[in-house]
């Protein structure tokens, strides 16, 4: 499972990874993040987060993770502002605001292809996170083509929800699925928003 739920890598384009039911933006962070977490060895990094750190502990064993925890190891336990300012810089996510800034500017240019704005527009969805650095970066019209995108996935989650719900009082426990959908586009894929 090298990318996580999907086949896609950091190569795709956003059209590419354009699919009913997630977030194009995150799948691409996503493939972004499992590819940076692969490279640890070779990278570098100095600190991550809480849930960076727990990504490579499970994930990439060798040296660059023990590395990274022995940099860490280093920091001096100081005061109550020293010690956020340590723990909360992550070198993992800063790449990936680097990444995320990259392919929010290629969605925004794409969407200037009609083909790629009519498919996002009837078909797409876009997470509440990004959807809004991505809106900022459009013209008004865009946006609100954007925002109407985001007003229909709402509507589908909920009505998927909600026969999830009833199903559940039926009995019936499949379905699952749709939880991890609504997670995505409420908080944004895992591991890519703090
Ligand atoms: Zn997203
Ligand atoms: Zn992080």
């Amino acid at each position: 499972m090298k990318n996580g739920q999907t086949a896609l890598t950091s190569e795709n384009t956003v059209q590419q990874a354009l699919a009913k039911g997630t977030c194009p933006i995150c799948a691409l962070v996503r493939a972004y993040q499992n590819e940076a977490i692969e490279r640890l060895n070779s990278s570098g990094m100095k600190s991550v987060c809480n849930y960076h750190a727990w990504s490579i502990a499970a994930w990439s064993p060798g040296a660059g993770v023990i590395n990274v925890f022995l940099q860490m190891l280093e920091h001096p336990l100081g005061s109550e502002g020293d010690v956020s300012d340590v723990w909360l810089s992550c070198d993992v996510c800063a790449l990936l605001r680097e990444h995320e800034r990259t392919r929010l500017e290629e969605f925004a240019r794409e969407l200037q292809r009609k083909n790629f704005r009519e498919w996002v527009e009837r078909y797409g969805t876009v997470c509440r996170i990004h959807a809004r650095p991505l809106m900022a970066m459009l013209p008004e019209s865009e946006a609100a083509m954007i925002a109407s995108v985001i007003a229909r996935n709402t509507d589908e989650l909920k009505e998927s929800l909600e026969a999830f719900l009833l199903s559940l009082s039926e009995g019936k426990h499949g379905g699952g699925s749709i939880l991890g959908k609504a997670a995505e586009f409420l908080v944004a894929q895992r591991g890519l928003t703090r």
